[in-house]
């Protein structure tokens, strides 16, 4: 309360461009500051906190693999480690490492049972991979779609999708922010179908003071060199059931599980091979120590940015479902209005903004209309599985208008850029500030 008070009384006495206590105190009246893309003055010249962040420890535990020899999950220790010890981090009862987050989901589906011709709901706003992953098992990726508002998908339209081939959904954390547990957990309870939480940008995220992908069936996490805890490459499940995780273990294990079954080279089930390395286990266990600190600068500053950006006309950070009760932000997601920027198009801003030395994203484009997944459906083996009319009906039914205009005005920030002190989120108040208040001849320019 203090802190937002003396915030407000701040920024009420001083020009932004002050706020941010690089260009000093100047009088309300001067017209506006020269936009960096048409020579100006960038706001910032320093590049934002680099990823990922490692030391002495991250060294020697790859060192001390190294020289162990023990470099398959088989032979060490560390994969084991980094699963016990990401379960206790997430309230899991079990956690299976993985080569990957693409992995990590089609794990869980095989393990779940989807099975060729069944439907699993997915969102058409998140990384392709959610959905390829239903395309690889020949399952029909039905698409709901987003809620503007939260960049979620939208859990007051995913009843009506539900069929009797309906055999799971698949709602994803986008972000590191949450999806409508509350409201789809129990349509996935009361139809029977299985819940797996696409977690991969939630490390760490919470819903009513639970860990994200601690509460559906499974929660799969992606441990890529771009997402909040790393190992290059890497991937993880969560879940709580036994019978599952075993499941799941056999499938990533070439069909073998961890309770033996008779004579060596005998098999539970058929898969593939999708272990994590003893390297990765070693680098996740160094990059863990640092987990909980990072994420909660992340959060602290995203809070900062967020409380800076509501006084910005046009620029709408993403919501928040009240369960949400923490964000893992990956992404600080937001929306851009242009008609509060003189109808400046999106690419412009971004644009804009990159030249004052503030990179931004304008996210990712609809899934549900990208050509490649309908000439899937074309296929062969799709013209089998499913009859006609479902592919027809599928066709007309796959329209998420609220998505198409959510990823026309997007604008996001990447995780790295939270984890440095706060007056760099007063520098990406700033840039805003100064495109909108030059918008206009922004607009009128060829740059
Ligand atoms: C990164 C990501 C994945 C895939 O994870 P990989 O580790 O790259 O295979 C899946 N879903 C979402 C939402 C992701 O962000």
């Amino acid at each position: 309360m203090h802190e937002t008070m003396t915030r407000r009384h701040f920024l009420a006495a001083v020009p932004a461009t002050a706020a941010a206590g690089t260009a000093g105190l100047r009088a309300a009246a001067l017209p506006a500051e020269k936009p960096a893309l048409l020579g100006g003055k960038k706001v910032r010249t320093e590049p934002f906190p680099a990823w990922p962040k490692f030391d002495q420890r991250e060294e020697s535990a790859l060192l001390e693999t190294l020289h162990s020899g023990k470099w398959y999950r088989g032979y060490g220790k560390n994969v084991a480690k980094f699963e016990e010890a990401y379960a206790k981090l997430t309230g899991a009862k079990y956690c299976l490492a993985t080569a990957n987050g693409t992995s990590a989901l089609f794990i869980s589906l095989n393990a779940l049972g989807v099975e060729p011709g069944d439907e699993v709901l997915v969102p058409p706003y998140t990384f392709v991979a959610t959905i390829n992953v239903v395309l690889r098992q020949h399952a029909l990726p039905v698409f709901i779609d987003s809620d503007i508002e939260s960049s979620q998908i939208d859990a007051r339209k995913v009843e009506a999708a539900i069929n009797e081939r309906t055999r799971a959904i698949i709602p994803v954390h986008l972000g590191g922010n949450a999806a409508d547990l509350d409201a789809l957990l129990p349509i996935a309870r009361k139809h029977k179908i299985a819940l797996i939480e696409d977690a991969c940008q939630a490390h760490l995220g919470e819903w009513r003071g639970r860990k994200l992908g601690a509460w559906g069936d499974t929660g799969c996490f992606s441990l890529q060199a771009s997402k909040n805890l790393n190992s290059g490459e890497g991937g993880a499940i969560l879940c709580d059931d036994e019978d599952l995780r075993e499941r799941c273990y056999a499938f990533h294990n070439n069909g073998s599980g961890l309770k033996a079954i008779g004579a060596a080279f005998s098999y539970k089930t058929t898969g593939f091979n999708l272990r994590m390395t003893e390297f990765q286990g070693a680098l996740l266990l160094a990059q863990m120590t640092r987990l909980e600190e990072q994420t909660r600068t992340r959060d602290e500053n995203a809070r900062y940015l967020t409380s800076i950006l509501k006084e910005i006309p046009g620029i709408v950070p993403a919501r928040m479902y009240p369960g949400c009760t923490r964000n893992a932000y990956h992404l600080y997601m937001s929306r851009y209005r242009k008609e509060q920027f003189a109808g400046l198009p999106r690419a412009k801003f971004l644009k804009a903004l990159a030249a004052e030395g503030i990179p931004a994203s304008g996210g990712y484009t609809p899934l549900n209309t990208q050509p490649f997944i309908k000439e899937v459906l074309q296929s062969r083996g799709y013209q089998r599985l499913f009859s006609k009319e479902r592919l027809k009906q599928w066709e007309e039914q796959n329209q998420c208008p609220a998505n198409d205009q959510l990823c026309e005005q997007a604008v996001w920030f990447t995780q790295n850029m939270l984890l440095g002190p706060r007056r760099d989120m007063e520098q990406i108040a700033e840039a805003i500030r100064k495109i909108q208040a030059s918008a206009a001849e922004l607009n009128r320019s060829g740059a």
